[in-house]
């Protein structure tokens, strides 16, 4: 069975999203294996000039989808535009990267088509012509196969990180204007300013060692224990994103998909399981040491060095140890 794949790339006041490429990437890669072609669109309004950054890439058709009433985002004006570019392109597969904005409407889009949105996708494979998309469970704990089935289009958003923008293969692209057809009616939402990131103080991305703190550290009480280890290798502080929704220190210091996206030297991750929305950001790292006293946790899937063991015990030994070493 062959089969077209749509990939819908985003875009901010003329600023490509970078996990647009991400997605871009699978799409090509999966319609190579289901023997199809893939496309892509952008959607807003004065966006002809994205269009070029693909002329280069192996895209069947670029999509400009623009009307001034996409200029702002809407889910009401963004499903109804792709609605109509899916009914008219007729894509057998429509993928998404897995952004704020997609969670937003895609699933809608979706049920207009008697669908459901497959998301967060980190994988795929092809069984009998037909693509299995792979989501984590249960904290990355297991690997689950889903097969959308019903009648074309169906929908999957990919999640940040599964797949590498550096991997788009280059080729050939036209571009066309899709027309759409949009009126005030139809958009019942009045977008406001949008959220915008506080100014960050801490950069991770610069550090050569970091240290990174999980659940397993248990209260706020205990994080001097990992702070100790952090100075004696003279490596930045960093966190899972419980540590820093709780307070336990500060947002700015938080690693993955929704916080700083690292490649230090070295990564020790503690008391960390290593949930998907964490790995993304920080498989990158050049070594990744685990320390978790659960053997089966999925940190230790992309560790190089790992310790099983418990954090309370061992933080304090190699503190010492590491103390030894430098002679301090
Ligand atoms: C939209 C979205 C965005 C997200 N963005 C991010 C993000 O940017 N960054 C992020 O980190 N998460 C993010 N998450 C959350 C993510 O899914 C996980 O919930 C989170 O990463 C789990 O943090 P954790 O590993 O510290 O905690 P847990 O998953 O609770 O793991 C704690 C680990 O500590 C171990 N442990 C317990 N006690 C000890 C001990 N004494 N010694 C050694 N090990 C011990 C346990 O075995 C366990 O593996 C996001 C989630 C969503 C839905």
């Amino acid at each position: 069975m062959s089969a077209n794949i749509l990939v819908v790339m985003e875009q901010r006041n003329g600023a490509w999203n970078r996990m647009s490429f991400e997605t871009l990437a699978a799409g090509q890669q999966l319609a190579e294996q289901l023997g199809g072609a893939c496309s892509a669109a952008v959607v807003g309004h004065g966006i002809d000039v994205l269009a070029k950054d693909l002329g280069n890439k192996k895209v069947g058709t670029t999509y400009i989808v623009d009307h001034i009433l996409l200029n702002e985002y809407t889910a009401d004006g963004y499903t109804a535009a792709l609605e109509q570019l899916v009914r008219e392109a007729k894509p057998d597969l429509v993928l998404f990267p897995h952004t704020y904005q997609v969670r937003d409407f895609a699933p809608k889009l979706a049920t207009r088509f008697g669908q459901v949105l497959v998301s967060d996708v980190t994988g795929f494979h092809v069984d009998a012509g037909v693509p299995v998309f792979v989501r984590q469970l249960f904290q990355g704990k297991l690997n689950a196969d889903v097969k959308a089935t019903g009648d074309a289009p169906h929908f999957a958003s990919l999640q940040a990180g599964a797949f590498r923008a550096d991997q788009v293969a280059d080729g050939m692209s036209s571009s066309e204007t899709f027309p759409v057809v949009l009126g005030d009616s139809v958009i019942r939402a009045k977008p406001h300013e949008p959220f915008r990131e506080s100014a960050r103080a801490v950069d991770l991305t610069a550090a050569d060692i970091i240290v990174s703190v999980g659940r397993g550290i248990k209260e706020k009480d205990n994080i001097h224990i990992v702070e100790e280890l952090a100075k004696a290798l003279g490596a930045e502080l960093a966190a899972s994103r419980p540590i820093c929704d709780s307070g336990w220190l500060p947002m700015e210091r938080q690693v993955g998909s929704s916080g700083q996206t690292v490649s230090p030297k070295v990564y020790m991750a503690v008391g960390i399981s290593g949930a998907i929305q964490h790995l993304v950001g920080m498989k990158g790292a050049k070594t990744i040491v685990a320390i978790n006293k659960d053997a089966n946790a999925p940190i230790f899937e992309v560790a190089d060095y790992g310790i099983v063991g418990d954090l309370f015990e061992v933080v304090p030994a190699l503190v010492e140890e590491v103390k030894k070493v430098r002679g301090a």
